[in-house]
């Protein structure tokens, strides 16, 4: 299983030289294994880049799946090549009750106003899906576990699975207990806590929205994000063997961002490094 970032900043993109180490597009994440279709997490602006490497690729068939449809998790999805690719099948899976529900999500944005082409009239066969946190489903090759997060709006995290090895991606999402109660404060998680560990167990790899310092996190604890030690402390207890710090601040310059890594490099036992535009992950197996 390989796992590309073509995206990992949140909530707006920052192109510029100060931020083009660690690359300014927003979330959009790919997960390939031989001879199957892709899967992409999030269509941020990092999805344009994925899009152009697809067509090229000629992939005949992509899966997409989203969090939430914040725009820093949507803007790059009517730049996305497949969906203008006559003989490409894209599937979309959306958070939502019903399949209805999930198609005037999309529809609203590629609606002619907001983008030129509206939904209906792209080329490529697009197939929308509704999913709801705790209902695990099948996406080709991948078995996909969605898991509810805690996020102004919601916003659904993802544990996939091929063969042996799994990939969670967990944003945006708040801590998901009070900092007195569960791990972080070494009491049994809440119901919301457990299920997030849950999906995390024993994981070759957990992307994670730590795009607050702690101090930031009490100044903001209502906007639905999370930070580096809390990350840490939920992959510990679930027995996960590395960790992104992802979903990095737009006010994170690369210098800064470089200081965070190298806090963290040194860190016993899980391996915790910061998510880079254009790296790859390769999990063997
Ligand atoms: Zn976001
Ligand atoms: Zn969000």
């Amino acid at each position: 299983m390989r796992v590309t970032f073509w995206g990992v900043r949140g909530s707006i993109p920052v192109p510029g030289s100060s931020t083009s180490a660690y690359g300014g597009n927003t979330s959009c994440i790919q997960v390939a294994v031989p001879g199957a279709p892709p899967l992409v997490l999030d269509c941020g602006t990092g999805a344009r880049g994925l899009g152009r490497r697809l067509v090229l690729d000629h992939e005949r068939r992509v899966d997409v799946l989203f969090t939430h449809f914040h725009m820093d998790h949507l803007f790059g999805f009517p730049f996305f090549g497949p969906i203008y690719s006559p003989n490409c099948q894209v599937g979309v899976t959306v958070p939502a009750t019903n399949v209805e529900e999930a198609e005037s999500k999309l529809a609203r944005y590629l609606n002619g106003i907001y983008h030129p082409v509206k939904l209906r009239d792209v080329v490529a066969t697009v197939h929308i899906e509704h999913v709801r946190p705790g209902r695990p489903f099948d996406r080709g090759a991948f078995r996909v576990e969605p898991v509810r997060l805690n996020h102004p709006g919601g916003s659904c995290g993802y544990r996939v699975e091929h063969g042996k090895r799994s990939v969670v991606y967990l944003t945006d999402t708040a801590p998901l207990s009070r900092l007195d109660e569960g791990i972080s404060a070494g009491k049994p998680p809440p119901t919301a806590e457990a299920r997030v560990l849950h999906a995390m167990r024993g994981a070759d790899l957990v992307i994670m929205d730590t795009m607050f310092s702690f101090d930031e996190y009490l100044e903001k604890m209502t906007w639905g994000h999370a930070y580096p030690e809390y990350a840490v402390r939920l992959c510990e207890e679930a027995g996960v063997k590395r960790l992104a710090l992802f979903h990095h601040s737009p006010e994170a310059s690369d210098s800064e961002l470089d200081v965070l890594g190298a806090r963290w490099a040194p860190h016993a036992g899980l391996r915790v490094f910061l998510a880079r535009e254009g790296d790859t992950v390769d999990l063997e197996g």
